[in-house]
């Protein structure tokens, strides 16, 4: 019998047990196909690293000895899809059983369920061996609840896996140490230039020019800066944890104009793709933090640990729990379009210009970037969700959407009504202020709510608030807003309501 073994892009872990024997019966297939570059207009930076990536683990697979078939975008035999390839090759070849890990996209998941019906040889699916929780573990654990607060999920990801913890309380008796985090850069502070690769990957960008794919963003082909390998991404984990990580907690909410990483560990993408586990992860950082004890504070692991076994898996989870339905909801009914300038970076917002301009370049933004400058700016300006959904799904290299939908429709546009966050996350121009210092450079003034040069942040600010005051206004996290709102002079809120008016119609010009 003949076994055929379908590795998808973000299934990239050589620590599988798939791969922990060879055996000449079995052959893996990974595909380079149009169908996965053109579901949305991804950042060429994306489109490379996946390939890229690709290409080294198969590689590697052939180096050990295991038969992998790879097609590549413009091969003669590419069909350009899963399904089509598959098929191909299941005649060609005369497989008799088909097997594949389970994907951690809605849309793969369906594709390959409906592909396997069709199917007259036999299949079965494993896991993907990577995630520290089940798909139904999220749901499983709040159900019957009302609310889905990552936090309880966090204190039950640190129990189950025993990490931080004596007996059954969170080491040092305290389970969260956000106070002591999030601090602005001190004005002078240089912090410490990024870990960068410069992998040659002319041979992938000559052949996505040629094939006309659609792509946004720059690339520098010669010295391409993300990771492509499993060294390189241990290589960069390593990095952050020597370098980074004593100060990741205090300035992990911290903007500053063209520093576009700052104490970040960038190892979205590594992680995404499975060249590095969570689990590796999180041990790295607490063996760093354990012979570094004077050194690395324990609310600077403690923050990043929470990232990774918090956030990352209760993301994973409200997507199996919410799919399909989530990436359909749209709490506020907001229909406008994404301005022009979230494309091309040229705005005279100074927040929003460096973020998107960053973006553009490196295909990254840190957290916060990504939260409070593009995703707050278009909450406020009413953008409908699938909207800011393709631009973020496009424009990240460690974008694949059980991570992306669930933050940015969740967490960011609060379009699912309050499943990921308890309240929605906007602000005027004093909190971007308060964490960066792009506003002192700005052309708008960050303290001007109305007339020539008021911040926009500021007005679509209390506009929004005052549209959506049936949805929001019971809200007790936000009640306080409201008071100062219906406390306002009525002459003000006149003022406010039109200078935003005036920006909303002018969004391409601002
Ligand atoms: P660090 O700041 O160094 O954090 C360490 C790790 O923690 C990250 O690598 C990531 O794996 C994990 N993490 C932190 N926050 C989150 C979170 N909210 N959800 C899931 N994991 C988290 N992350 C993606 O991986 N892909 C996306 O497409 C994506 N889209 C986002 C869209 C919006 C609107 C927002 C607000 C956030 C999004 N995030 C996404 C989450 C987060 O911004 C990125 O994971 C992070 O910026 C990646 O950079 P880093 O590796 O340097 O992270
Ligand atoms: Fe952004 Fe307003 Fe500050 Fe300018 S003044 S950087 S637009 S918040």
């Amino acid at each position: 019998s003949k076994t055929l073994r379908l590795i998808l892009g973000d299934q990239l872990n050589s620590n599988h047990s798939w791969f922990q024997t060879t055996d000449d019966s079995v052959t893996y297939v990974m595909m380079e196909v149009r169908s996965e570059t053109d579901y949305t207009s991804h950042h060429i930076q994306k489109i490379v690293s996946f390939f890229s990536a690709m290409q080294n683990f198969a590689k590697e697979l052939q180096s050990k000895n295991h038969q992998v078939i790879y097609f590549h975008l413009s091969d003669a035999n590419n069909f350009q899809s899963f399904d089509k390839n598959l098929n191909y090759l299941i005649e060609k070849e005369n497989f008799s059983h088909f097997e594949y890990q389970l994907p951690d996209e809605y849309r793969l998941d369906e594709l390959l369920k409906n592909f396997c019906q069709t199917l007259v040889i036999s299949y079965s699916t494993v896991d993907s061996e990577h995630f520290m929780s089940s798909r139904k573990e999220l749901g499983d654990f709040f159900e019957g609840k009302k609310n889905f607060l990552m936090e309880s999920f966090y204190h039950f990801m640190r129990k189950k896996h025993n990490v931080l913890m004596q007996g059954d309380k969170p080491l040092t008796g305290k389970w969260n140490y956000d106070d002591d985090n999030r601090k602005k850069l001190p004005k002078n502070h240089k912090p410490i230039p990024p870990l960068v690769f410069d992998n040659n990957v002319s041979e992938i960008v000559t052949e996505i020019n040629k094939t006309n794919i659609k792509t946004i963003g720059t690339i520098d082909a010669k010295q391409f800066v993300w990771p492509t390998t499993r060294a390189q991404s241990l290589a960069l984990l390593d990095f952050f944890v020597t370098e980074c990580l004593s100060l990741f907690g205090s300035y992990q909410d911290a903007m500053t104009p063209n520093e576009w990483s700052l104490y970040h560990s960038r190892i979205s993408f590594s992680m995404n793709v499975k060249l590095i586990s969570p689990l590796e992860v999180i041990n790295r950082a607490i063996e760093e933090w354990k012979n570094r004890p004077d050194e690395i504070a324990y609310h600077q692991l403690e923050g990043f640990v929470r990232q990774i076994i918090g956030w990352r898996e209760y993301v994973r989870g409200i997507y199996w729990h919410k799919m399909p339905e989530f990436a359909t909801m749209n709490y506020f009914d907001n229909q406008e379009k994404l301005p022009d300038w979230f494309w091309t970076g040229k705005t005279k917002m100074n927040c929003l210009k460096d973020s998107i301009n960053q973006s553009l370049n490196f295909a990254y933004a840190h957290h916060i970037q990504r939260l409070m400058i593009t995703g707050n700016f278009a909450l406020l300006a009413g953008v409908h969700p699938d909207e800011v959904d393709a631009w973020y799904l496009g424009i990240y290299i460690d974008a694949i959407e059980w991570v992306e939908i669930t933050n940015t429709r969740g967490m960011s546009q609060f379009a699912d009504g309050g499943i990921v966050a308890t309240k929605p996350y906007v602000s005027s121009a004093a909190y971007i202020d308060k964490m960066s210092h792009y506003c002192g450079s700005c052309f708008y003034k960050k303290a001007v709510k109305t007339g020539d040069k008021a911040c926009p942040f500021n007005s679509l600010y209390w506009n929004f608030y005052d549209k959506n005051e049936d949805k929001l206004g019971k809200n007790p996290r936000i009640g306080m807003m409201y008071n100062v709102w219906h406390k306002m002079k009525p002459e003000d809120k006149v003022a406010l309501l039109q200078q935003a008016d005036y920006y909303l119609k002018n969004i391409n010009d601002l």
